[in-house]
């Protein structure tokens, strides 16, 4: 399968859509330059094309060979992540001071969506990697840091996110693995975690597991979670890896997709305990936890653009070389590429159109979380830290939701091929299906967008969203382009609608919290839409004020405000009507 790094596209989604250009005139990232980060940009794609991507195919077929406890990666795939890591590719955003390169979200978000697109079952173990970096950084102790970041950051080392466990899914609260003092300052774990991604595989000498465990007096439920950094190999004393942990890999599993992505079984304490040290405070862990997950969520978000983009390239290759039909006047000796009939041009565009819509939501969520940790003081810096909040649900659960619908699209295109594994449209799509369900499945993703995240600052930080929103739509109008059709009454209408369903909501969460979780879902494919919407005229006018080649973003602009926000008032009506429907329904599942 081929991919080719849409740099064009990625850059305008940096600059115009999530406005790297502002904050780079405003001074956000210093003395970096925009011809720095294109650069950085170009490489890395140059990089996911030539290398990574080759590699997709042979991932998904060799899958992950388990034997006596040792996983092995399909061929080449090791030699991959060492060419990858010493490139710098792990260390893009970490810290200075521990080897990283400091660089901003942003850029780590265009790399990350180009890994992606390439492997996700390469991206996968990486991407765990910087989340763990984050949490290690954010709240481990100073002997904790000086042990193991530069090693994590450089990627010597790769480190591994533990919540699940056979009782305990989305309700983290519910797991078992017990973390017992061992009075020396460290502690051992016993417990078994499952569906852990790259818990054991070939590609580093030693592997860190982020370890999420109850003491023996810890309360219940989430209060009572605390994070423990376990390795693979404890070190000797000079830093090296020693004696072998007691925690290892049981098996792997078979599934439907990423195949070359190894999903394990663990077991912790088979002989006494695996020695584990604590990260932040006892009981504290669901902090530290959040911070690696709310990097993963967004990363995962990206996963889905990449998927969807690579999807897209394929389909529209296919769609220009496969002859079938007539189009309308053509001769009956000719015969037309399917690209050139209406229904295959809605499938290609609502593909190009979701794809870059969910790109812009990820971007844009990157450079607020880079203006809640650049930003020029504590008020500018919490105000993005609300809108980081709040975009985040939503490009993750927005942009998996569409890499599938997407995925399923490029499959639709290629007819009988796409349903046979040799196109790679049947890979993307196998590849894409678990994007909703783990970092917090997609439900769960609307859940805390109603629930915790429209309440931030009063439901100042959604209602500044709204009218950030708002003035977009004011200035399409203003533009007056007739190639922008029926744009801006469409995406004015969803702005409204998102607004109304956002209050009505925020007027039941306290007295009426079922009615506002059965709407959560639709309510969150409604901000989606709005947003993605909005942000992708955003990028048009842009290219207008620029001038030059602006067909292909005016029309993107207008397919996705004709074809998908305007599904906004349909979606605002299901929010506001579908509670008693769904509550009442008990006789659906009676029997
Ligand atoms: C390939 C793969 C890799 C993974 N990698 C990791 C990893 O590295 N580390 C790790 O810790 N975990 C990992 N997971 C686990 C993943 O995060 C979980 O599968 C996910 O969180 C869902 O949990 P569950 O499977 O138990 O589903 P459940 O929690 O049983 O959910 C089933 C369904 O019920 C819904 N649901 C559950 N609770 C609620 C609720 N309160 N309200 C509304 N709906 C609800 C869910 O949305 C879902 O649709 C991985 C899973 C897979 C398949």
């Amino acid at each position: 399968m081929t991919y080719r790094a849409p740099l064009v596209d990625i850059g305008f989604a940096l600059k115009y859509g999530a406005s790297l250009g502002p904050a780079m005139e405003q001074g956000l990232f210093g003395e970096l330059g925009i011809d720095d980060i294109d650069a950085i940009v170009a490489e890395a794609g140059r990089f996911a094309g030539e290398v990574i991507a080759p590699l997709n195919r042979i991932g998904d077929t060799y899958g992950t060979p388990f034997k006596d406890g040792v996983v092995t990666t399909a061929p080449g795939w090791k030699e991959a992540y060492r060419a990858w890591r010493l490139a710098g590719w792990n260390a893009v955003t970490a810290p200075a001071n521990w080897g990283g390169q400091a660089l901003p979200q942003i850029v780590n978000a265009a790399c990350t969506e180009m890994w992606h697109a390439a492997s996700v079952g390469f991206a996968n173990g990486p991407m765990l990697t910087m989340a763990a970096i984050d949490a290690l950084h954010a709240h481990g102790s100073d002997t904790l840091k000086r042990t193991y970041l530069e090693k994590l950051v450089s990627g010597e080392w790769m480190g591994t996110m533990q919540l699940t466990e056979p009782q305990a899914g989305s309700d983290v609260g519910a797991l078992r693995t017990r973390a017992e003092r061992a009075g020396d300052g460290t502690y051992r774990l016993k417990g078994q975690k499952i569906f852990i991604t790259y818990g054991e595989h070939d590609f580093t000498d030693n592997i860190i597991h982020f370890v999420l465990a109850r003491l023996p007096d810890a309360p219940p439920g989430t209060r009572g979670i605390s994070l423990f950094l376990v390795p693979k190999f404890l070190l000797r004393t000079d830093g090296s890896p020693g004696a072998r942990n007691d925690i290892r890999a049981h098996s792997v599993e078979h599934k439907l997709g990423i195949h070359g992505s190894p999903t394990c079984t663990m077991i912790l304490g088979d002989n006494g305990g695996a020695t584990g040290f604590l990260i932040g405070e006892e009981n504290a862990g669901m902090a530290c936890m959040f911070t690696m997950m709310n990097r993963a969520r967004l990363a995962v978000g990206l996963q889905g653009v990449g998927l969807a983009e690579c999807a897209t390239q394929l389909a529209i290759g296919y769609a220009r070389e496969r002859r079938q039909g007539r189009t309308t006047g053509m001769k009956s000796s000719e015969t037309a590429p399917i690209a050139a009939h209406p229904d295959v041009r809605r499938m290609l565009l609502s593909m190009r159109a979701l794809t870059q819509a969910a790109r812009v939501i990820c971007y844009s969520t990157a450079m607020a979380l880079d203006r809640s940790e650049r930003g020029a003081d504590a008020a500018a810096r919490n105000i993005a830290h609300q809108q980081a909040s709040l975009l985040t649900p939503v490009a993750k659960a927005f942009s998996t939701d569409i890499a599938n619908e997407v995925a399923s699209l490029g499959i639709q295109v290629h007819g009988g091929m796409g349903y046979i594994e040799e196109t790679g449209a049947a890979q993307l799509f196998r590849d894409a299906r678990i994007a909703p369900i783990y970092e917090g499945t997609n439900g769960i993703q609307a859940i805390d967008l109603v629930t915790r995240k429209l309440q931030l600052a009063d439901g100042a930080a959604v209602t500044a969203h709204c009218d950030e929103l708002r003035g977009i739509v004011r200035t399409l109008d203003a533009s007056n382009d007739p190639a922008f059709g029926w744009s801006a009454v469409r995406l004015g209408d969803a702005v409204e609608s998102l607004s109304r369903a956002t209050s009505w909501l925020l007027a039941r969460l306290d007295k009426e919290p079922d009615t506002a979780l059965a709407g959560a879902s639709p309510y969150l494919r409604l901000f989606g839409i709005t947003t993605g919407g909005c942000l992708l005229a955003k990028q048009a006018l842009a290219a207008l004020r620029l001038g030059g080649d602006t067909a292909a973003r005016l029309a993107v602009t207008r397919f996705f405000a004709e074809n998908f926000a305007v599904q906004a008032g349909g979606l605002e009506r299901t929010v506001v009507e579908c509670a008693p429907g769904i509550l009442a329904a008990d006789a659906v599942f009676a029997s």
